[in-house]
Formats: C-alpha cells, sequence, structure tokens
C-alpha cells in the first residue's frame, strides 16, 4: 500500500501535491517521485536488517538520477555501480567512495583503474580472467585492489528469464569450483586483496527461497575457504528484493531479513545489500496525457504521449504497471491501493484475454482498452485488454511502479526528448532534471 501516492476529493496526491498541477506546469510525460516514498524504504530495509548493520548499497542502474542518489546518501546510502558512469555519478553526488561496490562482466582497463584511484571498498568480479587484469592493473599502479568474488551459486531465482542471473547458464559470476582454485592460487595474486564473496540471483525474487539456497551453499564455501590470505570478511547477497505491482505476494523486507541474518551470524561475515527495485520502484510514477482514442471497430485503444522510449519495461519484460486516471472518484481496483475488488479486476483481465478480448463499455462503468504509445511499435504499449474508466483527450493516466528501471532505461528513440523528472517532498516540488529539448537530441552529432 501507498501512502505517498493516494487519491483525495477525486484527484491523485503525490505526498501534498496534485499531480494534475505537476502535470500542467511541467508538461507530459513527467516523472513525479516522493521523497517520504523513497526514504521510507530505504529505512525500512535499515530497520528490518538492523542487527547485522548492513552497507546498504542502493543499485545505481535502477534509478540513477544524481538527485535521487544524493538523498540516498545523505541518508547513509552506499551503492552499488556496474559502470565508470555510474561511478562519476556517485562521486557528483556526494556519495562515499568507501561505501561503494562495483559489478559487472566486463569492466574496462580505465573503469578498473579509476575504482581504484577513487578508493573505492570492493570489486566484485566475474571471472578469472578478470581476477587477473585488475592484478596487472593494481600492480601497475602500485596498489592492492580489495575485490570479493561473484559466485554463481546456480540457483533458479523463480523470475523472469531476462532478470534471471544467478544459474549456470548465465553470464555471470564464478562458479564455484572455479572460486575454489581461484582462492587456493590467492597468492600469486599479490595485489589483491581478497574481502569477501557476493551474489546476485536475479530480480525480483519474489520469494525468500531462492536466497535460503544460495546462501546454504555459501556459507559452507566460506566456511572451508577462510585463511589468512583470504579473510572473507563480507558477504553481499546482492539485490533483487520485490516489488507490489500487480498481484505479487511479495515477502516484506523483515521476511528477506529473517531468511537471511541466520547465514551472516554462522559465517560472521559483514552484510552488504544491493537494492535497487524494491527501494526506488514505488517512489515514483509516470504521468501521461491522453492524446486520441480510437475504435477500431474490434478493440479500444487509448493512445498516450508516452512510449517505450520513457517507459520500456512493459516492452521488454512483458511488465505489468497498475494504470489509472489521475481524476477518479472510486478507489483504484489494485493491491497498490488496497482496494477490495483488486482481486476480482485482476481475475477479469485474465478473462478477457482468454475470451479474445473486446471493446464494449462494461457494467461497471469501466472500457475494455488497450493503452498503447507513439513509438512505431507493436510493441509499444503499457497494457493490453486492460479496463479504465472512460477519459477524454487531455486527460492524464498515472502509470504506477514507475521509479525503478524506468527513467533510467529511457531513450531517445524516435526522436523522442525525454521527460522531466520531478520530486516532490511535502508541498514542494524540485525539478531533478529538466525535460530534454530538440536541441538536446543532436548533441554532439555532426553535418
Ligand atoms: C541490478 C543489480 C542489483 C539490483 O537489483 P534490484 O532487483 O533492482 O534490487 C543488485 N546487484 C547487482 C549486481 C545488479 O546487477
Amino acid at each position: 500500500m501507498m501512502e505517498q501516492f493516494r487519491y483525495e476529493s477525486g484527484q491523485l496526491l503525490c505526498e501534498g501535491m496534485a499531480v494534475d498541477a505537476l502535470a500542467a506546469e511541467y508538461g507530459t510525460p513527467l516523472y513525479i517521485y516522493s521523497k517520504a516514498a523513497l526514504l521510507g524504504r530505504f529505512e525500512s530495509i535499515r530497520k528490518a536488517f538492523a542487527e547485522a548493520a548492513p552497507v546498504i548499497a542502493f543499485s545505481v542502474k535502477s534509478c540513477s538520477n544524481i538527485g535521487i542518489l544524493k538523498i540516498l546518501q545523505e541518508a547513509g546510502s552506499g551503492f552499488d555501480i556496474v559502470s565508470g558512469g555510474e561511478l562519476a555519478r556517485v562521486l557528483r553526488a556526494g556519495g562515499d567512495p568507501r561505501k561503494v561496490v562495483f559489478a559487472g562482466v566486463a569492466k574496462s582497463d580505465d573503469e578498473i583503474r579509476d575504482a581504484l584511484d577513487n578508493d573505492i571498498l570492493m570489486l566484485n568480479v566475474e571471472s578469472e580472467a578478470e581476477l587477473d587484469n585488475i592484478q596487472n592493473i593494481a600492480a601497475e599502479m602500485g596498489t592492492v585492489a580489495p575485490v570479493a568474488l561473484r559466485l554463481n551459486p546456480d540457483v533458479d531465482a523463480r523470475t523472469n528469464a531476462k532478470t534471471t542471473t544467478g544459474k549456470k547458464e548465465n553470464k555471470f559470476g564464478i562458479d564455484l569450483m572455479t572460486a575454489s582454485r581461484i582462492i587456493k592460487n590467492i597468492a600469486l595474486s599479490p595485489n589483491i586483496r581478497l574481502l569477501g564473496v557476493d551474489i546476485h540471483l536475479g530480480s525480483p525474487v519474489n520469494s525468500t527461497g531462492p536466497y535460503t539456497e544460495a546462501l546454504n551453499k555459501l556459507a559452507d564455501f566460506i566456511r572451508d575457504h577462510r585463511s589468512p590470505r583470504s579473510q572473507l570478511e563480507y558477504l553481499d547477497i546482492g539485490g533483487g528484493f520485490g516489488l507490489l505491482y500487480r498481484d505479487e505476494t511479495v515477502p516484506s523486507f523483515q521476511e528477506y531479513a529473517d531468511a537471511v541474518l541466520p547465514f551472516v551470524k554462522k559465517t560472521g561475515c559483514k552484510l552488504i545489500l544491493e537494492p535497487g527495485r524494491s527501494i526506488a520502484g514505488n517512489s515514483a510514477i509516470l504521468v501521461s496525457q491522453v492524446r486520441y482514442l480510437k475504435d477500431n471497430g474490434t478493440k479500444h485503444f487509448t493512445i498516450i504521449d508516452a512510449g517505450m522510449n520513457d517507459l520500456i519495461r512493459p516492452a521488454m519484460y512483458d511488465s505489468y504497471h497498475f494504470i489509472w486516471p489521475t481524476k477518479s472518484n472510486r478507489t483504484p481496483p489494485s493491491h497498490l491501493f488496497g482496494a477490495a475488488d483488486a482481486p476480482e479486476y485482476i481475475a477479469r483481465e485474465a478473462a478477457d484475454a482468454a475470451a479474445g478480448g473486446g471493446r464494449e463499455m462494461q457494467p461497471d462503468g469501466l472500457i475494455l482498452t488497450d493503452v498503447v504509445g507513439p513509438i512505431c511499435e507493436s510493441s509499444d504499449a503499457f497494457a493490453k485488454g486492460r479496463r479504465l474508466p472512460l477519459v477524454n483527450r487531455g486527460q492524464n493516466l498515472a502509470i504506477f511502479s514507475a521509479g525503478a528501471y524506468g527513467f533510467a532505461m529511457s531513450s531517445q528513440y524516435n526522436s523522442r526528448p525525454r521527460p522531466a523528472e520531478v520530486l516532490v517532498d511535502g508541498d514542494t516540488v524540485k525539478v531533478l532534471r529538466r525535460r530534454e529539448t530538440v536541441e538536446d537530441l543532436m548533441l554532439g552529432e555532426e553535418l
């Protein structure tokens, strides 16, 4: 349930601000973040894992605006980065490099040098070849590189095939046999300091089972591979904690913590977490204006001014985002609003899809419609066969749960300037990123 996005007197508010007023002032499509929602989630994960006093390394790739990073940094967050560009963002936001961990299968020499120069907490190494390269670079620089080995525990995260990362067939991490050999030979790498091990299973992982399964393997691995040359003092369990988009059963942070903390105790390790989606996801909405309505005799389309370039998750992962007009007198039928009729609403979608759709006005006053964008691709749809109140051209729709992998994955495809991002804090608003202009589109190009 969301407190910071709620309907009052028939209009959607973000904290103390009317969403329609923000849309009128800053234009659409528009990303609107709630500072209280963001910080609330951060505090909630910190509280759940408090016993282990973890380094919480927010996953920059999930939401990389430096204004957002600054808020989290001020709340005590560290950062999980996957590129030199992300390190630059963290430093610009005032982030502490001593709380930065760096993952990624293809780190460049420059990125490795930059990370060592900035004295980050550790590089999470994904292959033997990468470790050799880091050893060589650290030797050249006359320094010792702090690393963790990213282990691939061969555990099924039971999530979307495109976002599962901890199975043997995925490109991520090092299998346990190879990792074992690397650790035994660690003396051959005098410029490496092995600080620990890390995993990241996938995203979202909507149950605690995969963590337990992986940590069982890791606890044994850590016990068997501790030595003066490899103290393995850090255990980094990655991110992947679930988020409520539709009707998922998502463990609370406390439930994840209850599953994980016994292993932390058993290994005696310091804990690192890398949450992204679970912190940022429900801290923002994407607001989009209805441009046209179209009925082709078989189907009804609600054509909006946001496209897959602004929010690619539905097109890329078939993701579900709840959508509702910013003006509405009924409680939106979504679990996000704790609505009693949410299960029924969702069940009817499934029934409609099975019946091949339709377009008639429904007895409950909702119309069955596809919500689509302006991009010249059939995959440019935010929802297919969704029941929405009948809206008029010019009205706004809110696309919920857009804070993670939303703007961060946006592009200028179809030469569309990207939306503005604004932050609401109580009854004040701040532009975190101005809307791009047509000039921005051609920046760096030459005739
Ligand atoms: C993407 C990623 C995360 C964050 O995943 P979420 O599901 O957003 O929490 C954490 N760690 C690594 C290594 C990642 O690649």
